[in-house]
């Protein structure tokens, strides 16, 4: 479930990029790269819609609207990039986004530690209801690249996301502005990263796997592409770079959306519970988001270690995490996730 664009595909020269125009006209480079398929997919040929990993949230009735949180947090990000992200959204996944502005975060521009900026976007987002992007732009953290989203405790920060219906985007500004297409690159970062929420890629067919960045498309000219910017996308999308989802990428989308305004809730085909149903799921997986936000702030806290691990098995109990949202957490298998629960009581003897 993370992030990432690594920010070394990113740099052409104006030189280079006039050069791969170029090319682009003779036809040359098009051949290499036919039909938009730049690397590998998990498995080959067609695969039913039906076979995808179409996330539970996105095909509950309820979940039509995102809510944009824009922070100043030291930088706002443009409306240029907003504005995009409602257009892909409302077009090619058929959901609307409230936009709530100008959120404070109290950050100078100097601020450089990831898990403190990711944490601040987590307590911001307590204030807003689900599903809710909250998106903070600061010069640049300790990864290099240009920004991550959905941070896990496989990977930064230390932190847990638990909960699949939110998405807190941290970009890197001066990675960013050292791309040749800056002007572009925020908004497509942000509708990458969206991306993510949305859980596309779904199906393995035009899905590539880069650990540790995750799901990411196969196709040059999709927003979700695996190498961010480089020179496959450029050359797909006709010398700019791709700021919307492939075909591919917007079938997952218009499929989740079928099943959101048929009314049913679920959607994906292995029978799990949804885990942003009932009132008693929003109650459990609260106590888990306030738990997790103890423990990242003391990570040496046994006691708190040992309340963190008892609110997940009441959540896990109560069939409030799906499979899809375990399997997006890094765990192999809900098995695997389960054995975990019951190590960490062993381990600390909760
Ligand atoms: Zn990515
Ligand atoms: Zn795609």
């Amino acid at each position: 479930m993370s992030i990432d664009l690594k920010c070394h595909d990113g740099r052409f020269s104006p030189a280079i990029r006039f050069i791969l125009f170029g090319l682009l006209s003779s036809g040359l480079l098009q051949m290499s790269c036919g039909g938009g398929m730049c690397s590998e997919p998990l498995v080959q040929g067609d695969m039913a819609i039906t076979e995808s990993m179409l996330s539970t949230v996105w095909t509950n009735p309820a979940n039509s609207q995102i809510t944009l949180v824009v922070t100043d947090g030291p930088y706002r990000i443009s409306d240029a990039s907003i504005e995009l992200l409602k257009t892909v959204l409302t077009e090619q996944a058929g959901l609307s986004v409230n936009v709530v502005d100008g959120v404070e975060t109290g950050f100078s521009t100097e601020q450089l530690v990831s898990s403190e900026v990711a944490l601040k976007g987590y307590d911001i987002a307590q204030d807003y209801p689900r599903p809710t992007m909250v998106v903070l732009l600061v010069d640049q953290m300790e990864e290099g690249t240009y920004a991550a989203s959905n941070y896990c405790n496989q990977g930064n920060a230390g932190l847990w996301d638990p909960d699949p219906a939110l998405s807190v985007i941290v970009m890197q500004r001066r990675i960013i502005l050292q791309n040749p297409f800056a002007d572009q690159v925020e908004g497509m970062i942000l509708v990458h990263e969206t991306g993510h929420f949305l859980e596309v890629p779904a199906r393995d067919n035009h899905t590539t796997l880069t650990e540790p960045y995750g799901r990411h498309c196969t196709y040059g000219h999709c927003a979700m592409y695996d190498g961010g910017v480089n020179s496959c996308s450029v050359m797909n999308n006709l010398g700019g770079i791709p700021t919307r989802y492939c075909d591919a990428c917007a079938e997952e989308l218009n499929a989740m959306k079928q099943i959101r305004e048929q009314g049913s809730i679920g959607g994906n085909t292995n029978g799990n519970t949804n885990s942003n149903s009932g009132e008693n799921c929003t109650e459990l997986l609260n106590e888990v988001s306030t738990a997790a936000a103890a423990l990242n702030a003391d990570l040496s806290n046994v006691d708190l270690i040992c309340t963190y691990n008892h609110s997940m098995e009441q959540a896990f109990n109560s069939g409030c995490f799906s499979e899809n949202d375990i399997l997006s957490a890094g765990y192999q298998s809900v098995q695997e996730f389960q054995n975990t629960l019951t190590a960490v009581d062993t381990l600390y003897g909760c």
